[in-house]
């Protein structure tokens, strides 16, 4: 199997013209023409990041169905951008909508930005008609039931680009999640509950594929590792990060260095023969493994790779998904945990860790790779990567297993500096203050049972989570600066019949 793909590059999006024969070639012609001018405005955008294709004009039922069965075959089209230009009768589209099986945007333009004040005449309005033609086109979508994502305005406005592309960013992991398959190494911690999780039932929601293999067969990949391969590893370790001297070459823990990376070798070659894009750990489950797996996790999550700890593979779920949705930006995601409070009045703010495996996709600065005792585990010491995350808008993101769905928590959080050092604190960390302050986040976060696991990304916000919700017709609780506790709770209750009543009976 190939190394993990984290881009949006081989992915597509079609743009497809609603229309009739009613018009006449002469119009059809200038609504072909037209829309490909909006489709090269929208793929010379910056802020979109994914190909947008256009294709022929939509003239008729038959046209329409087989886009949609087309579109449903081709893995690498994510997604329909559809506009009515002119008036294209809505009964057209009600077999072709019913069989769509990708993410759908219903981009509500025109050609012009002005009213031709002056020239107007009705050959104008006969060809311009997507104030009409789209509502068309609303009506039998609602109809229909049809999720999808209306965006409203012209094509040159940035506005309606940005949207664009946080719903092409949302499809792009809801691509990835049908191709994703999780490699479990154990179960889960022991007497854990949110993160256990129904795995047949994600795969029917998500597509994503979680099985579980053995911790030994990953031992026997690590244990395979050549000392070539060892040497150059850790001269990459040299290179990147700034290593304390005892895990040098020649320093008195050098060994330790190389177990590390004989983990990262044959953690990597596991997956990528496997074909996985995602993985746990348990450190309640090492099997001949001597170290908790630390370092290779970092680096791999920075790769791209989802992971979860403790047999968490819905968190591992959305550290991929994540990591996908945010390819090409600045910033990163990473497994996080809430861990302790700084709870002095008008300063709260969280402090995010875990035993070991924190992305280092969150910092720019420059990781020091360290050694420590874990208590936990009982194994030997593990290495690790230290760093803080840089300060800057975040969003984390947990999913819980409601019995009759999956729960998405999202809270929008902005990452601070340390107010002081933390010298003792032997691992990768980020300090957050949540929106709209603690005490709300908080209470709002145990209402809804979220978990204490999250993703927590600096690359995309929280729309590209809203779209992804709304394809996958999952749930999502966002909590953000307009949350308050009253009717953050009244949502939490009004979803518990919504998403039962929504699967009909
Ligand atoms: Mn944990």
């Amino acid at each position: 199997m190939p190394k993990l793909i984290t881009s949006l590059n081989q992915y597509e999006v079609w743009f497809v013209t609603g229309s009739q024969n009613l018009y006449g070639e002469e119009t059809l012609r200038q609504v072909a023409h037209q829309s490909q001018e909006i489709v090269a405005a929208l793929d010379a955008a910056s802020d979109v990041p994914v190909k947008v294709v256009w294709k022929p004009v939509l003239k008729d039922s038959e046209s329409i169905r087989r886009l949609a069965l087309e579109a449903n075959a081709a893995d690498k089209v994510i997604g329909i951008v559809a506009w009515m230009h002119t008036f294209s009768p809505a009964k057209m589209w009600i077999t072709g909508l019913d069989l769509l099986r990708k993410p759908l945007l219903h981009l509500h333009t025109q050609a012009n930005v002005a009213l031709p004040w002056g020239d107007i005449d009705f050959d104008f309005m006969n060809l311009n008609q997507a104030a009409h033609g789209d509502r068309e086109f609303g009506y039998i979508q609602s109809r229909l039931g049809i999720s999808r994502k209306t965006v409203v305005g012209h094509a040159s406005n940035p506005a309606v680009t940005a949207q664009i592309g946080t719903w092409q960013r949302a499809a792009a992991g809801w691509a990835a999640t049908h191709e994703l398959k999780i490699a479990r190494f154990g179960d889960n911690m022991r007497y854990v509950a949110v993160t256990e999780g129904d795995k047949t039932e994600a795969e029917l929601r998500f597509g994503v594929q979680v099985n579980t293999w053995g911790v030994n067969e990953l031992a026997e990949a690590v244990h395979a590792a050549s000392d070539a391969n060892i040497d150059s590893l850790v001269g990459e370790y040299e290179e990147l990060y700034d290593v304390v001297p005892e895990l040098r070459r020649g320093g008195d823990r050098h060994n330790s260095l190389r177990y590390g990376a004989a983990i990262e070798l044959g953690l990597r070659s596991f997956l990528e023969e496997g074909g996985f894009g995602a993985f746990t750990t348990s450190f309640e489950d090492l099997g001949a493994l001597r170290q908790l797996p630390g370092l290779a996790v970092q680096r791999l999550m920075a790769e791209g790779y989802g992971f979860g700890a403790e047999g968490d593979w819905k968190t591992a779920v959305l550290v991929r998904t994540a990591n996908v949705m945010g390819a090409g930006l600045p910033g990163g995601a990473s497994l996080m945990e809430d861990y302790t409070y700084h709870l002095t009045p008008g300063e709260e703010k969280i402090l995010g860790a875990h035993m070991l495996e924190v992305s280092p996709s969150l910092t720019t600065e420059k990781p020091s790779l360290e050694i420590h005792p874990l208590g936990i585990g009982g194994r030997e010491d593990p290495v690790r990567l230290v760093f803080t995350a840089d300060a800057g808008a975040a969003v984390v993101v947990a999913m819980s297993d409601m019995r009759d769905r999956f729960r998405l928590v999202a809270n929008v959080v902005d990452n601070v500096p340390l107010d002081e050092p933390m010298p003792n604190l032997p691992v990768g960390r980020a300090v957050w203050v949540p929106r709209p302050n603690l005490a709300t986040s908080a209470a709002a976060w145990l209402t809804a049972g979220a978990a204490h696991h999250t993703v927590m990304t600096t690359a995309v916000d929280i729309d590209v989570f809203r779209d992804f919700a709304e394809i996958a017709g999952t749930e999502l609780l966002v909590i953000d600066e307009n949350t308050t506790l009253s009717e953050f709770m009244r949502e939490v209750r009004w979803n518990a019949a919504y998403y039962r009543l929504a699967q009909g009976l």
